[in-house]
């Protein structure tokens, strides 16, 4: 089975370049390879103004956001609402699981 990211809007690969997939980071809006970027998701039914949810597999549904896995792009992404926005969340989302799951990955 294979997932469908709509929200990509194109093809992520091209057989003839092999160029790597793309996508720009919420926080500091530089653009970096997919694989170098964290995929999150808003999940809303956790929690009412919307919780931040690290996708390790890329194979949750909904609306996704990439950051660097950096705090540093992670406080740009919240200081902007970046997050909210990428993400359609109503209220401003709990990052605090994000950001310990950051934290963990020893690099700031
Ligand atoms: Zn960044």
């Amino acid at each position: 089975m294979r997932g469908h990211d709509r929200t990509a809007g194109r093809l992520d690969w091209s057989p003839m370049t092999r160029t790597p997939p793309v996508r720009t980071c919420v926080g500091c809006r530089k653009r970096s390879a997919k694989s170098d970027l964290l995929r999150v998701v808003g999940d809303d039914a956790a929690a009412p103004q919307g919780l931040v949810v690290v996708d390790e597999q890329s194979r949750k549904p909904g609306r996704g956001a990439y950051l660097h896995l950096s705090l540093d792009c992670l406080d740009q992404a919240e200081r902007r609402r970046a997050l909210q926005r990428a993400l359609r969340l109503v209220g401003t989302p709990d990052t605090a699981a994000l950001r310990a799951w950051i934290a963990a990955q020893g690099r700031s």
